[in-house]
């Protein structure tokens, strides 16, 4: 056997062999995998691990690990945020700035990065009394705090900020499931690094903050309104990138002309995975997905049940379709939840159809903009309030100029 012995990060060089490095892993991302069987390995499934490894206050590193599902799905739950291990006849490559895979991996100070292909190398362990001084490398900051920028900093500049990359030192005060659901906590973990420590320290993209801003907002926080006519030709006046997508928040003033509330309940409500989030018909099936642990049989079918109402609505100026009241928002604004929905007979439902129909509301609205690969603009419903008792409108274009746009 070849003599092992630990090479610190910062000391990893191209061909360095038989590499032995020792560290705490401060970030983890969710194991993907893929059909390899038209790839050179014609072996069915594989799948891949990313995290980073620290050794040092300054030295960090990603590790990817490659093999069969089994092999993969074993070391990412045997080892977390927090563990220290030894990763043992690595591949050391040279990190590509350009390359498409750096965007989904966190900054670090290594050039290089680790390969780890299942039968080459190893990761184990390390239980040794050093110990102790990678595990508290877990609870300091990645880099100075000095520029870490304030979240009023932030939002007063956020259009000038907007795709560059900032520091922050904040105390997370509560996480939103539907946050936590939805979008950006996979977006920052990618790129960003949180330590966890009496302070919260992370570097994020300024678009994913943006982002957390919007899901942070309420509809009581939106006071933009605009005609439909002018959602519409926001939406085609601005020209964004490629891999962006136009997001903003506006009240428009307009009557829902159908809510699909008495059509049939498939229609109404979507049955979902709680696992993988696929869609299923029913609510005793199992998805249809082979990795998942219901789809497989592993598991016994584990679904959520929600509110997927869809709005059409008109203004003097044009007209909505298709907009989405979906989830906790719909059951906020209908005044029920979604199993006493279903619990409710044709005529009542029809009933509470008629409560909206015709009548003129404040609707408040998250749209996203098109992009190539989904080429409809959303409507997200956020909130439906009734005008009435409300003052005569008022000249609403300056308002219109200070919409903010969230971007991704
Ligand atoms: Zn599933």
């Amino acid at each position: 056997m070849s003599f092992l012995y630990r090479q610190e990060i910062k000391s990893l060089q191209d061909g360095t062999q038989n590499t032995f490095v020792i560290g705490v892993i401060i970030s983890s991302a969710n194991v993907r995998t893929f059909d390899a069987t038209r790839t050179k390995f014609h072996k069915g499934e594989r799948s891949v691990w990313a995290f980073t490894l620290r050794d040092s206050d300054e030295d960090f590193i990603n590790v990817t690990v490659w093999g069969s599902t089994e092999f993969v799905k074993k070391l990412s739950s045997t080892f977390t945020i927090g563990s220290v291990v030894e990763v043992i006849s690595a591949k050391i490559a040279k990190r590509q700035p350009h390359d498409k895979d750096e965007r989904f991996v966190p900054s670090t100070s290594s050039p290089y990065s680790l390969i780890v292909n299942e039968g080459a190398a190893v990761i184990q362990c390390h239980d040794a009394p050093t110990r102790q001084q990678y595990v508290s490398l877990l609870t300091r900051p990645v880099k100075s705090v000095t520029f870490a920028k304030s979240l009023k900093a932030i939002l007063d500049n956020i259009e000038a900020l907007c795709d560059r990359f900032v520091d922050l030192l904040v105390v997370v005060t509560f996480v939103i499931d539907k946050l936590k659901e939805d979008i950006p906590w996979l977006i920052l973990r990618r790129k960003g690094h949180i330590n966890i420590c009496p302070k919260k320290y992370f570097n994020i993209k300024i678009r994913t903050l943006a982002q957390l801003t919007f899901y942070a907002l309420t509809a009581d926080t939106v006071t933009t309104v605009m005609t439909i006519q002018q959602v519409t030709e926001k939406l085609q006046k601005k020209a964004l990138a490629e891999d962006e997508r136009l997001q903003f928040a506006t009240i428009v003033k307009a009557s829902v002309i159908e809510i699909n509330l008495d059509g049939p309940l498939k229609t109404v409500v979507s049955i979902k995975c709680a696992l993988c989030k696929r869609i299923v018909a029913d609510v005793q099936d199992s998805c249809m997905n082979l990795s998942c642990p219901s789809g497989n049989g592993m598991r016994a079918p584990s679904n959520t049940v929600k509110f997927n109402v869809k709005v059409n609505l008109k203004d003097d100026t044009g007209y909505l379709i298709g907009c989405r009241l979906i989830g906790d928002v719909a059951e906020r604004v209908l005044g029920c939840t979604v199993d006493e929905f279903q619990a409710m007979t044709v005529e009542e439902r029809n009933e509470l159809k008629w409560m909206y129909l015709l009548e003129k509301y404040n609707i408040c609205l998250h749209i996203l903009g098109p992009t190539p690969a989904f080429p409809r603009a959303l409507y997200n419903i956020l909130s439906i309030q009734h005008c009435a008792n409300e003052k005569p409108e008022t000249e609403t274009t300056n308002e219109y100029t200070t919409t903010t746009d969230f971007q991704d």
